[in-house]
């Protein structure tokens, strides 16, 4: 069986390396395809290059995406020749906040409060309503804190204005939260379901720098959030894997984003669960059955960001060394998982290292 994979990055590299016995791999994408050399030919074309996009279905099995910034057109009519999962409605959806958060109302799941963004007017009357501090956003094409600015005051509004180059943006409620979780679940062919267990997720600047998993939280909370994911993922007939970030304020869960891929949130499932989430999404997409995974103990990764991976690095854990061609302030160069057998050792682990973080600027490309 064959596979195709949109983009060349280190989700496609993890993926290579969960591959069932006998898929042979195949890549597509004009990005740095280090991570990828070696595991399977490497199509270079652009990603708006709709024939090249059409070529690379050819002899494919199976395809799927790790690099969200496909256009959804090029999708469906790829999705006529060859099975494409997740589908590309789940893309589409997840590519435009405006829409996604949109959607998740209408699946009566709640968000941040939030108003679309249309010119500069709009912009002070949606600061009006939905008062500050807020966060504006473009609606597209945002990542690891790039295309975001925090207004603490209508009296940032021009230079939020500037900055993020006008429309079309979005304009969310701030959320004051107790903590980031996110739900990673899978769901095969047959609409059977995974969930990972829940993951707490620390950003910096956008930027996610430690998750840890499994945690002491309440299980009705653990509850909702699988009721999520699996509404999400009914509603989509989905196949893959399916990340959702969401922001836990007292008894309540409110979406950020989702995610319609293996996630950087669920990198510690390869040494910490008997079946990882990269594992799960191939063999979902190969249209094998999903399997249920069992944590292995205590786990938390940290990023690696921005250079690549030191000796430093590697005593802490087991180290992911992405094998990008060059490093770049905020770029993500591997990760490194520990898992403990305790959770208060793990604890301790997680809390010193989140106490020793440098800053790092957001990412300039993944
Ligand atoms: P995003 O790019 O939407 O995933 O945002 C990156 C990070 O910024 C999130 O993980 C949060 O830490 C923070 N953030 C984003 N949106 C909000 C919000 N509406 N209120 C508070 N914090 C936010």
């Amino acid at each position: 069986m064959k596979i195709g994979v949109l983009g060349t990055g280190q989700l496609g590299r993890m993926l290579a390396h969960a591959a069932p016995e006998g898929v042979e791999m195949a890549f597509y994408g004009n990005g740095d395809a280090g991570p990828v050399r070696g595991l399977g030919p490497v199509c270079a074309a652009a990603y708006d290059d709709r024939d090249a996009l059409i070529d690379f279905t050819e002899g494919l099995d199976a395809l799927t995406y790790e690099f969200e910034n496909v256009a959804a057109d090029h999708l469906h009519e790829m999705a006529e020749r060859v099975r494409l999962s997740p589908p590309v409605r789940a893309l589409e959806v997840s590519q435009d906040r405006l829409v996604e958060k949109t959607f998740f109302n209408e699946l009566g799941l709640e968000t941040a409060p939030f108003r679309a963004v249309d010119s500069h007017d709009g912009l002070v009357a949606a600061v009006d309503a939905l008062g500050a501090p807020a966060r504006l956003k473009t609606r597209r094409f945002g990542y690891d804190g790039k295309g975001q600015f925090p207004l603490q005051s209508a009296d940032d509004i021009p230079l939020a204005w500037e900055t993020l180059g006008g429309p079309p943006l979005i304009l969310e409620g701030f959320v004051d939260f107790d903590a980031e979780y996110s739900i990673i679940g899978a769901r095969d062919l047959n609409g059977r379901c995974a969930f990972y267990p829940l993951v707490q997720s620390h950003h910096r600047s956008g930027i996610l720098r430690v998750s840890v998993s499994p945690i002491a939280v309440d299980r009705a909370l653990v509850t909702e959030a699988q009721r999520i994911s699996r509404a999400v993922m009914d509603t989509l007939d989905y196949v893959g894997v399916l990340t959702i970030e969401m922001f836990a304020s007292g008894d309540r869960l409110l979406i950020n984003e989702m995610a319609p891929r293996v996630h950087n949130s669920g990198h510690w499932t390869i040494e910490g669960t008997t079946v990882s989430q990269f594992r799960n999404h191939m063999l979902c997409v190969s249209g094998k059955d999903v399997e249920l995974p069992q944590p292995r103990g205590y786990s938390m990764m940290i990023n690696v960001i921005g250079d690549y991976p030191s000796d430093a690095d590697a005593a802490r854990g087991a180290v992911h060394d992405y094998q990008k061609s060059a490093a770049r302030p905020g770029r993500k160069m591997g990760h490194v998982t520990a898992v403990h057998e305790a959770m208060a050792d793990r604890d301790r682990h997680a809390a010193a290292v989140l106490a020793n973080l440098d800053d790092v600027p957001p990412g300039t490309l993944p």
